[in-house]
């Protein structure tokens, strides 16, 4: 499962989050509770969690695969920051 990188417009509050590719990308903030969320593509959550794929790239150009960019990383920086969506 992919990491997302968030970050918000309005305050400047970063997140990561471990969503599925099924699962809507997050809009509000959970610091000033503006929907103004965006999801931040070039995150280091994909290098460090990686995996393989994700449905964005090609929205950059990219490729889609990339599977040279999942490196291992035995904690989830949303379990640090206590932002899993599993955990809600
Ligand atoms: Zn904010």
């Amino acid at each position: 499962m992919p990491i997302y990188e968030y970050r918000c417009d309005d305050c400047g509050h970063e997140l990561e989050a471990l969503q599925k590719m099924s699962d809507v990308p997050r809009t509000e903030c959970p610091a000033c509770g503006e929907p103004t969320l965006k999801k931040l593509i070039s995150a280091a959550g994909f290098r460090l969690k990686g995996g393989g794929w994700y449905e964005t790239d090609f929205k950059n150009g990219k490729k889609k695969n990339l599977h040279d960019a999942g490196k291992k990383e035995s904690t989830p920086p949303c379990a640090k920051t206590g932002s899993c969506p599993a955990a809600k």
